[in-house]
Formats: structure tokens, sequence, C-alpha cells
């Protein structure tokens, strides 16, 4: 691509995640070229030996744009996404784990001191008789050894600092990205800061083209392997739960089509609050039952109901977190 601009300075940083954003990122294949003719990458842990003492003596605002991706789950993410802030023209909360609090969000179901119980005493494939914990400062022959603070709660980026735009996804399409990286390089006009981007404002069922009809009535829940799917008729309509008609659309509806059904990673619609609770809305109504003692025994066999309702939203659905 030819380019008489001047270069943009473009950051990746993954904080509470599990790599696939930054995998994501790498998916433009050789679209890669437009990208690093159009921009210097000035920082991005997972692929350049990139210091934070650098990004900590860069001016501020000496970043054009900045790729967060991952919640805010320690003391490091935290200082990560304050100094990022600073140093960013741009701020972008990259997938759904920047957008909600995604899957590592549902820790929050869990305290801090439960998830250490599990991982360092209980673990199959721990020993660990003194019950020893990480500690934030260890002392050692060399010197001091530093590891941040484990938080309580898992916060998205946005609960921690100003966010310029949210793209969402678990990952995001790379062909959204792609582009809303060229719209910023061509100096297109983009939606006011705080909109949700790369996505669209109808529901995943406005685009899914399986069979539907207006009653839809369910018996009973069923989990995906207990169906034989007849790769035409929507997933509802088989009692399998599909989060479409409470997520945005904007991935290409790319589950279903690969038949499985929507988790929900693209977020709540505009006007949506609480995407569990617009679903749980949705699922009532369709439950095919009158008598309370029915509707129980229906509710009943739904496997998982927070991990399904809330798989990628829970750090900032109205219930935040489990009930201390
Ligand atoms: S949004 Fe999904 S792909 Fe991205 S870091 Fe979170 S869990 Fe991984
Ligand atoms: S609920 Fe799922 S399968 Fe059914 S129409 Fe919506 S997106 Fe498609």
């Amino acid at each position: 691509m030819e380019n008489s601009k001047p270069k943009l300075n473009l950051a990746v940083y993954w904080a509470a995640a599990c790599g696939g954003c930054c995998v994501s990122v790498l998916d433009v294949h050789e679209k890669l070229f437009d990208v690093v003719a159009a921009a210097n990458l000035v920082f991005w842990p997972i692929a350049l030996d990139v210091k934070y003492s650098d990004v900590e003596a860069m001016p501020d605002g000496f970043i054009d744009v900045t790729l967060f991706n991952g919640a805010v789950r320690n003391t490091e993410n935290e200082h990560m996404a304050r100094l990022l802030r600073k140093k960013s023209k741009v701020l972008v909360a990259y997938g759904s784990c920047a957008h909600l609090g995604g899957i590592p969000g549902l820790a929050n179901l869990s305290t801090r001191e439960e998830i250490f119980k599990r991982v360092y005493d209980e673990c199959e494939s721990t020993v660990n008789p003194d019950q020893l914990r990480p500690l934030t400062v260890s002392s050692v022959g060399e010197g001091s050894l530093t590891l941040p603070e484990f938080y309580n709660d898992v916060r998205s980026l946005g609960q921690v600092t100003a966010v310029d735009y949210y793209l969402p996804g678990c990952p995001p399409q790379t062909e959204r990205l792609l582009e809303v990286f060229m719209a910023i390089v061509s100096g297109a006009s983009l939606p006011p800061a705080g909109s949700v981007i790369g996505a669209s404002g109808k529901a995943q069922c406005d685009e899914c083209t399986r069979l539907k009809s207006e009653n839809k009535q369910i018996s009973r829940f069923l989990r995906p392997y207990e169906i034989y799917d007849d790769g035409i008729t929507c997933f509802l309509e088989q009692g399998v739960i599909c989060l479409g008609p409470a997520t945005r659309a904007g991935c290409g509806v790319r589950c279903v089509k690969g038949n499985a059904p929507c988790r929900g990673c693209y977020g709540p619609l505009e006007d949506v609050k609480d995407p569990g609770s617009r679903m749980m809305s949705a699922i009532s109504s369709v439950i095919d039952a009158r008598e309370a003692e029915e509707i129980e025994k229906i509710v009943e066999n739904l496997v998982d109901p927070a991990g399904t309702f809330y798989r990628f939203s829970i750090p900032s659905a109205m219930i935040r977190r489990k009930v201390l």
C-alpha cells in the first residue's frame, strides 16, 4: 500500500488474557504489509522486546493507537492500563476481556482466597504442605523478587481507565480490526469516544440464516452434544441455548455457521445494559409450560446458568461478582 502520510505509532498489549487476541492481530496474514507500511509497532510484548521502562520513557500521547486486550486482574495489569492510557492518543479495548471482563471475569464467581485455596492447596498436581502463597515481595540471595498483587475482582479496561473505543469479540474478527485500523490510518471520521466499533447494531439472529419460527417453544434444555443438529434449524428451536437474540452482530455469525451456538462474545446490543438478564428474559418467553412446577423442572436442566448467560460479561454486568 502506497502511503505518503507519516506512519502511526501502534502498540498492542495483553493484560489478563489468553493470547488469542494477540494471535488474531497476526491473523491479518499478508495484510500485515499494509499495517507495517502505515504504522510503526512501538510496543507489543508477544512479538517485540520493548520493556515497560521504554514505554514509561515515551512522551505522553506518543502512541497513536493502543490495542489493549485482556481484563484487569492484578496491579501490573492496572499499572499498564493507566500507563498506556497516558501514552496513547486512542486507547482501544480489544476483545471481550478488555471490553466486558471476558472469560477471566468468570473468576468473580469466586473470591481470591477460594481461587488460591484451589490452586495452591487442593490442585491434584500441587504439593504444598505448608500452604504457601505467592508473596508480592520475596527476598533471595540476589536481592528482592516481586510479583504483582492479585486482586479480588476482575475488571474490564473501561472500569479502570477511560477507553476511546471498544472492539468486541473473543477474539475480534481480524477483518473488523483491519477495517478499523485502515479507517484510523485514512483519517476517516470515527464515531464518538466510548463507542463500540467493528460490530453491527443488529442482533446475531438478524444475520443468521437458520430457520426460525415466530412461536418457539422449549420444553427441555439440551447441550449441543445431546442433539443431532440438522444444520438448518435455529438452535433455540432444537432446545440448545444460543445467545443470538441478545448479542451484537459483527462476526459474520461465525459460530452458528460452524454449527455451534452463539456464546455472546460480541457483547450486548446498544440498548441492553445487562446481556445475561436480556437473554434470560428471551429464554423465559419461549419456555413451553404454564405451571410453576413444570417451569422449574425445565429450568433445572439448564447447566451452568452463570457461565451460559454471563460467559463474557460478569465484571460489567449488574451482578459484577458473587456476593460476599
Ligand atoms: S477476548 Fe478471548 S481471545 Fe481475547 S484474550 Fe480474552 S479470552 Fe483470549
Ligand atoms: S438463536 Fe442462534 S441459531 Fe437461532 S436464529 Fe438466533 S443466532 Fe441463529
